[in-house]
């Protein structure tokens, strides 16, 4: 499972302040490239240096095996997937040499190239619709009889220009409508030639032959499910020798030679998931994932395989990817000090006291630096892993989960300059503030209400914690919230050394009071009401503050040039306030109060004055920040004696959008056009 940001709302806030710097900032170093709805990001990877020689040589083989597989996630995003690409790969390379390049129809072509690089197929990653082209067909087939012959051709023009231009042809990569067939209207290529109802008795087939059994496979996890020369539903699995095998075949060549050079925790897992690849045995995978969630101690991790089902409409096939990623030693060490005195952060909560818990349980979350992204993770991927997926191994062997701090920051910094601070944050010193301390506040906030939060408090005896219903989770992420921002302000996170000043704290409660009054409802549509529950959870708290301080001004609405300002004028108050709103989510959740907690809820979450909506979504948009961000990789040059040993591996960070994609199709692509 993964946590995703769309990265705009919540990062905008980094935003470089004062006039001086802003000339350098909107030159943005951090973003390399931006088209249509997207902008790419560059990421650095701290500490790399200082991997040992061994550490640096595994994770060089996990990057190479990392990038072998781009070419199965194109084909499982869409039949014809790696068709398109490598067409449009051929006529962009001849053509950006003539002066056709500078032409429109050119221009929009590559974007759309662009894109298709950025969606791993013809379908946007995030709405799954099919791309529209903005140049004209009659152009395109110009190109076409200019630069494609018998020899480079992937399939016929016509049935090219099809897929391409006819708006109703795979519309959608993923249709999950009420009361469509969500397999035969999805051109996802986990299927073919079967419907729904047919997949789902296949599937229930293989569960009821495995009933009973505590730890089933993952059925359906890494074939595709098609028919046969004699009509029968088979599956093709994904494994040496089987579909997908060149690629896969690349992939265990490398992680082969990150055995050789592995710990001895790291080599049997590396192993298990070798046999696994060569046979395609989903027990062999449970293996895997079981060795691999037990090691907690190396440094270098790794995720490499067929992981999550988001791209299948039925949640059962699951898309290649791959992460590289070493432990972030700094961070850790503020997650670790957190969880030290998990204990006093409990016993000092504003809270009803019979509703502290007496023992905390050591929580702890890992903070990783990402060294490579591949197949579904790339370009666009998560800030937080939580894997594995299978229920049984989770219950029994635990999970890992890691949030990913290179990842965050290069989003923070390509933030920087899109003017987002300048528009909405009213007075410069509280600029300054976030500037200085945005980033530090917004980890901490994280993990205080990962590591503490959700698990502090007890119930009240007899009450079970389902009496909450629909409004749980929005209490439950409210209760989290509010015990990371009173803490946020407390003398003791100075004294214990993970703050040197209150200022990181006043920075993140004035970026949260302004998000959940009001920046974060451009996300939202107009005339609609807040849902979605981490968002209800932001309003509520914001509004609440707002309401209960009005008398003493502690939240003020201030109007200026038309525009509406949300600024906080006492952090001290707030944060009081913060303490006597925790002290009633707890009170409502641990005597299960359905009622109270509704009219909380109902009173301070979910309606929104239209006019102010309409003022937020306006400015946003004059701002023309780009909804979703990606990434480009960093590349990893191993350096060797003159016996042939590895000695080092040096990294550089100048990859532009366009070589990157164009380099990994043409050294990493190993599939045949049509699987
Ligand atoms: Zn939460």
């Amino acid at each position: 499972m993964m946590n995703k940001i769309l990265g705009f709302t919540a990062m905008g806030i980094f935003a470089v302040s004062c006039a001086t710097t802003t000339q350098e900032a909107t030159e943005q170093p951090w973003i390399v490239d931006r088209f249509d709805d997207i902008k790419v990001i560059r990421y650095e990877v701290p500490g790399f240096e200082n991997l040992t020689l061994q550490e640096k040589e595994y994770v060089y083989y996990l990057t190479e095996a990392a990038k072998c597989g781009r070419d199965i996630l194109f084909d499982q995003n869409f039949k014809y997937g790696l068709a398109v690409r490598r067409t449009l790969e051929t006529l962009y390379v001849a053509g950006r040499e003539t002066a056709e390049a500078e032409g429109a129809e050119f221009k929009a072509m590559e974007k759309y190239l662009k894109k298709v690089w950025f969606a791993n197929g013809i379908h946007h990653h995030y709405s799954n619709d099919k791309f529209t082209p903005e140049f004209s067909e009659a152009w395109f087939r110009e190109q076409l009889a200019l630069y494609i012959n018998d020899d480079n051709r992937q399939i016929d023009d016509d049935f090219l220009c099809q897929i391409i231009f006819d708006p109703t042809l795979y519309a959608s990569r993923l249709n999950q409508k009420e009361g469509v067939d969500v397999i035969t209207e999805s051109a996802n290529n986990y299927y073919e030639g079967v419907n729904q109802t047919e997949v789902e008795a296949f599937y229930a087939g293989m569960a009821a032959a495995d009933a009973g059994n505590p730890e089933p496979v993952s059925y359906g996890l890494n074939s595709k499910l098609m028919r046969d020369e004699n009509g029968n539903i088979v599956e093709r699995v994904w494994h040496i020798g089987g579909m997908y095998s060149a690629a896969i075949e690349q992939i265990v060549f490398w992680l082969e030679k990150a055995e050789a050079v592995a710990n001895p925790t790291q080599r049997e897992y590396v192993r298990a998931l070798i046999d696994y690849y060569t046979t395609g045995d989903l027990a062999l995978f449970d293996k895997y994932n079981i060795l691999w969630v037990r090691d907690t101690e190396s440094n270098v991790d790794f995720v490499n395989g067929f992981i999550e089902s988001y791209g299948d409409p039925l949640g059962r096939k699951a898309s290649w990817e791959s992460v590289v990623n070493f432990r972030d030693v700094e961070a850790c060490r503020r997650t670790e000090i957190m969880a030290a005195h998990a204990q006093w952060f409990e016993d000092n909560a504003p809270i009803n006291p019979a509703y502290r818990k007496e023992e905390v349980k050591g929580v702890s979350a890992k903070v990783i630096t990402v060294a490579m992204l591949g197949g579904d993770c790339y370009p666009a991927t998560a800030i937080g892993i939580n894997l594995p997926n299978a229920d049984w191994i989770r219950k029994e062997h635990g999970s890992k989960s890691v949030t990913i701090d290179n990842i965050t920051y290069a989003y923070a910094k390509a933030a920087e300059g899109n003017g987002f601070n300048e528009e909405f944050v009213l007075r410069a010193e509280d600029r300054e503030r976030m500037l200085l301390h945005g980033k530090l506040s917004d980890d901490l906030h994280t993990d205080l209400h990962e590591c503490l939060g959700h698990g502090s408090g007890q119930l009240a005896e007899g009450v079970k914690g389902d009496e909450l219903r629909t409004y749980s989770s929005t209490l439950e992420e409210a209760r989290a919230d509010l015990f990371a921002l009173y803490y946020l302000g407390d003398e003791k996170l100075v004294e214990i050394g993970l703050i040197s000043t209150l200022d990181v704290a006043w920075a993140q409660y004035s970026k949260y009071i302004m998000n959940g009054m009001q920046t974060q409802l451009s996300r939202i549509e107009l005339g609609k009401d807040v849902e979605e529950s981490h968002m209800r959870n932001r309003k509520l708290i914001a509004e609440w503050c707002y309401e209960k301080g009005k008398a003493e001004n502690v939240i003020e609405i201030v109007e200026q040039d038309g525009k509406h300002y949300v600024v906080v004028n006492d952090f001290v108050r707030l944060r009081e306030l913060f303490g006597e709103l925790l002290c009633e989510v707890q009170r409502i959740k641990s005597e299960g109060d359905y009622e109270a907690g509704k009219a909380l809820v109902e009173n301070y979450a979910v309606k929104v004055d239209p006019e102010f909506h309409a003022e937020v979504i306006a400015r946003n948009q004059a701002l023309n920040i780009e909804p979703y961000g990606g990434f480009v990789n960093p590349t990893y040059t191993p350096v060797y004696d003159a016996e042939g040993n590895m000695t080092d591996v040096t990294i550089s960070y100048d990859n532009s959008y366009v070589e990157q994609h164009l380099e990994y199709s043409t050294n990493y692509s190993f599939l045949p056009t049509l699987n």
